[in-house]
């Protein structure tokens, strides 16, 4: 006879900023099946708590190297969220990346990120340093008339 392993866990659901800690009675013999869920003030929060025990996903949020740019690095992040298990596989993606300037929020720095379907864009804009000694220069001409 098989006996069901029953096992607790405590989640904190981060698909919105009420963030409920939800207590979680749940078995993963065969599949994920949640027995019992306290905390919890919508019915995301159990989509979410099934989904962080069978393969958490996480939102990317990192940087970028940026040449020639006013700034060295731009921020970036996943436009969705990506599997916990290649977190570090991607992170090793995105570190050897280098863009040119200019990089402007929005654009997309890697599209289809390790074949999870998440974009890596950048979240801020990023001028080039010529760009920005150019206005420098035409400022400093306005100024000396
Ligand atoms: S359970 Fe519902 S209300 Fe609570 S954090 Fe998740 S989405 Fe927000």
């Amino acid at each position: 006879m098989n006996l069901v392993e029953y096992k607790k866990k405590k989640i904190i659901c981060t698909n919105c900023p009420l963030g409920c800690k939800i207590n979680l009675i749940y078995t993963d013999a065969d599949e994920v099946e949640i027995i019992e869920a306290q905390g919890n003030t919508c019915k995301r929060g159990l989509e979410f708590a099934k989904q962080e025990i069978t393969d958490p996903v996480r939102v990317v949020v990192t940087s970028v190297k940026v040449e020639d740019g006013e700034i060295p690095m731009t921020s970036v992040r996943s436009d969705k969220p990506v599997p916990l298990r290649l977190m570090e596989e991607i992170m090793d993606v995105i570190r050897e990346i280098k863009v040119n300037a200019p990089v402007v929020k929005g654009d997309i720095i890697v599209e289809n990120i390790l074949n999870t379907g998440a974009n890596i864009i950048s979240t801020r804009t990023v001028n080039s340093r010529d760009s920005k000694s150019k206005e420098q220069k035409k400022l400093k001409e306005n100024y000396d008339g």
